[in-house]
């Protein structure tokens, strides 16, 4: 991975959150950035402001008739757009180096208003195999209802995206990288450097510290800031970023969707988001740490994480990620017993949905969210009998890898 400290990205002008709004053009390491940014608008309070408010008094007619038709207008009307809210979008946009960032009340309210804004009936998706669950049954399900094509590539395959879009029909291409839950990657450059449909990238598993798609090219960046962001599991709320057209048209359509972002989940993840750099360094270095001692164990039969050396993309990771980061999934030579055992045998882990807090947190799907599917659907979601995977917190390592090892101790 590249060392952050030796890559300086600029951040945006008048995104640092000093007190009276001075704009600077920054050449802060995006750590710095994460601190500050989201308060132009914060008066000389500190620490970001709650607007707890539904709507805002206008002087005039002429002023209101201007707010309730200006994209993102923020001082008309909460499902518009609200200052809170607005704090954390400009943090965002700063730092994936985007012009503008619209919050969602989820990651799912982000990815539906990413695909129901953009496609119409008659249009055609191509989206990669491997995605987080919600995100295939909304192209899997409900994309069909209203007449959008979907077709599924394999991520890891060089051009598998590029060769299924279709010139003139083919609107949205859109991926997850590294994907849920096997950690696979797709090439950003590739992405980027795809021409005609507007290109998505799920980058929550990543976080704006670990990789930045807009620099590749890509058009729109989205996250499940519910988790790695917000980072304390008391926020759900979703956000994506990228060009101010385009934000603009998305903004249209997300104020009549209503899946706004609640200012007070937009105030925790502006706490969240200012310590991601040091939550996102010790779980990387946990992880890997966890990673290796897997590796080693007679019970694992396969590790996926980023950092290893023996991740199969290995060389695409050290390309485009800064930062491994904190997840990491396993398979366990026992299968479905073998998991089960592991997920209820640990004591400081614990068996929950969800990923990026500072609880470590371990999940075995084919018992749990994929209990329904048979062992091929299961395999071409890139899970095996025996998949765990692991959300690394910010437990200490040493009580992290005796946990584990206990574990796995348990196993017959
Ligand atoms: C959790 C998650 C989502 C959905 O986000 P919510 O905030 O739960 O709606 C989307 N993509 C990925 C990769 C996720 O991990």
């Amino acid at each position: 991975m590249a060392d952050a400290p030796d890559d300086p990205r600029p951040g945006q002008p008048g995104q640092l959150g000093q007190p009276g709004g001075e704009a600077r053009r920054s050449q802060l390491r995006p750590e710095t950035v994460a601190i500050r940014a989201g308060r132009d608008d914060n008066d000389r309070a500190l620490a970001p402001i709650l607007w707890a408010t539904t709507t805002f008094v206008t002087p005039t007619v002429e002023e209101g008739r201007r707010l309730a038709t200006m994209a993102g207008s923020h001082r008309f009307y909460s499902r518009y757009g609200n200052p809170t809210v607005r704090g954390f979008e400009d943090a965002i946009a700063a730092l994936e180096g985007a012009e503008a960032a619209r919050a969602f009340a989820s990651g799912m309210g982000a990815l539906s208003g990413v695909v129901l804004g953009l496609c119409s009936a008659g249009d055609h998706v191509v989206a990669q195999r491997q995605l987080y669950a919600g995100t295939q049954l909304l192209l899997q399900s409900v994309c069909p209802r209203f007449g959008i094509e979907v077709t599924f590539v394999d991520a890891t395959e060089p051009g598998a995206f590029a060769a299924a879009v279709r010139p003139g029909e083919t609107v949205l291409v859109l991926a997850e990288t590294p994907a849920n839950p096997r950690l696979d990657l797709a090439d950003l450059d590739e992405l980027g450097a795809i021409a005609g449909p507007i290109t998505v990238v799920d980058s929550t598993f990543a976080t704006p510290l670990g990789q930045r798609p807009l620099d590749h090219g890509v058009d729109l960046v989205v996250h499940s800031a519910t988790k790695a962001i917000a980072g304390h599991n008391d926020a759900t709320i979703g956000v994506v970023a990228g060009a101010r057209d385009l934000l603009d048209w998305l903004w249209s359509f997300a104020v009549l969707q209503g899946a706004n972002a609640s200012p007070f989940d937009a105030m925790n993840a502006l706490r969240g988001l200012r310590t991601l750099g040091v939550r996102l360094r010790q779980q990387t270095e946990s992880a890997h740490r966890l990673a290796e001692v897997l590796e080693q164990h007679p019970h694992v039969a396969e590790v996926r994480y980023p950092g290893l050396d023996s991740h199969p993309q290995r060389d695409l990771a050290k390309r485009q990620m800064n930062l491994a980061g904190g997840l990491l999934t396993f398979d366990l030579a026992g299968g479905l017993d073998a998991g089960r055992t592991f997920v209820e045998s640990v004591r400081i882990a614990q068996l929950a949905s969800s990923l990026g807090g500072p609880e470590t947190l371990v999940t075995h799907p084919a018992s749990t969210t994929h209990v329904s599917l048979t062992p091929e659907e299961l395999a071409a979601n890139g899970i095996g009998p025996g998949t765990v995977r692991v959300s690394v917190g910010l437990e200490h390592p040493d009580d992290l890898v005796a946990d584990v090892l206990q574990a796995l101790d348990r196993i017959a």
